[in-house]
């Protein structure tokens, strides 16, 4: 499926008028000290892999994750089209085995440090799965969802790390997140990502420069 299908012509008046109205979500532009002042590219009218957090429930952690569709591969519109069900099954041979899948994140980073909220962070996204922290099951309940574009054998763009820094600073402004940490602490034996080339010293230490932020040490950052 082409590109173009996945983003209807009036994908650009939605921007415009995402970022004119003033809304919560439209001030979330990384910090300038985040080095980049960036806008966050809003898909979420396209993704409908979503649903209300149990009641009460408050946002208490952020997970990291790697993603690269085809597996190994960046920059192409997989991971858009995986989250938006558009994947087509016939353009590549593992996308006939996900394409059936229902999963989200709430955002997904590129390798240039592109940055795109697909679900709202008071919906919950669907990108733990079966998973566990301290104790309490189910962390799509509780937690953020961050896919960075990577794979477990090749290291991450210094970018990356940056928009990733920042949005968790953002994120922690705006809820009691207790810690950060990798799909794989919460599914262990299920899941590898974000991987062994995945920095953890370099995020703490980008998050350690920023007053508002104590984090504690590899392989959780807690705060
Ligand atoms: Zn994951």
């Amino acid at each position: 499926m082409a590109r173009d299908s996945l983003i209807p012509a009036r994908w650009g008046l939605q921007i415009v008028k995402f970022f004119a109205a003033g809304g919560a979500r439209s001030a979330w532009r990384f910090p300038a000290d985040g080095g980049h002042n960036a806008r966050m590219k809003d898909l979420t009218p396209f993704c409908c892999n979503h649903d209300e957090r149990p009641p009460d429930e408050a946002v208490r952690l952020i997970v990291i994750h790697a993603i690269s569709l085809p597996p190994d591969d960046f920059g192409g519109p997989g991971v858009e089209q995986l989250f938006t069900n558009t994947l087509d099954p016939e353009a590549h041979p593992y996308y006939a085995t996900i394409h059936h899948l229902r999963v989200s994140a709430h955002y997904f980073i590129r390798r240039d440090g592109e940055t795109i909220c697909f679900v709202d962070p008071e919906r919950r996204a669907w990108h733990a799965g079966v998973s566990c922290w301290n104790g309490r099951e189910r962390c799509n309940d509780f937690s953020i969802g961050i896919e960075l574009e990577g794979c477990d054998t090749m290291p991450f763009e210094p970018v990356q790390y940056e928009r990733l820094a920042a949005l968790v600073v953002e994120l922690k402004r705006r809820y009691p997140i207790e810690a950060v940490v990798g799909h794989a602490d919460i599914a262990p034996g299920r899941k590898t990502d974000p991987g062994p080339f995945f920095d953890w010293d370099r995020l703490f230490s980008l998050l350690s420069r920023r007053n508002d932020i104590r984090a504690g040490a590899h392989p959780d950052v807690k705060f």
